[in-house]
């Protein structure tokens, strides 16, 4: 089932240009009534369901309501995100509270170095058949 918003507890974002789940849905379907600064997905059945909205919103205000095969019918699966884990909350329709908490990174925020040690790139290089990374990245480009 698609994607809702408990209006009680969205704020708008607090009147951002750009609420935090319309940065991230991938279908664009999340949309702000300007009037009461409350999300809404405006398409459900275009949702594919991919949590990224639930797990973007600052206030904890959308759900997917899941299939059973990963909580009971009737649960609600909350996360709460921080700066380097995830805390899924799922609570039991009879009251019970299970919570799950998971790494999400393993090296400091801002760390990385994605292209450490990779070869220095050339406009030549857009014509290669090859990828970045590559071996033989100097194969011949084969003419046409
Ligand atoms: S991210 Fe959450 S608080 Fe922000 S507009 Fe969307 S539903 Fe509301
Ligand atoms: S669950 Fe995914 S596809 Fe559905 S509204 Fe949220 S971000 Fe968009």
């Amino acid at each position: 089932m698609p994607s809702f918003v408990y209006a009680e507890k969205c704020d708008g974002c607090k009147g951002q240009a750009r609420t935090a789940c319309q940065y991230i849905c991938p279908n664009d379907l999340m949309a702000l009534n300007k009037e009461i600064m409350k999300a809404f997905n405006q398409e459900p059945e275009l949702c594919w369901e991919c949590f990224s909205c639930v797990k973007i919103c600052p206030q904890q205000a959308i759900e997917v309501r899941h299939y059973a095969d990963f909580a009971p019918l009737g649960a609600s699966v909350i996360p709460l995100r921080g700066s380097d884990s995830i805390m899924w909350t799922i609570k039991f329709r009879d009251g019970r509270l299970k919570r799950f908490k998971f790494k999400t990174r393993t090296s400091a925020e801002g760390s990385i170095e994605p292209y450490d040690g990779a070869p220095a790139g050339s406009p030549g290089d857009l014509a290669s058949p090859n990828f970045f990374t590559e071996a033989g990245k100097t194969l011949p480009v084969p003419t046409r």
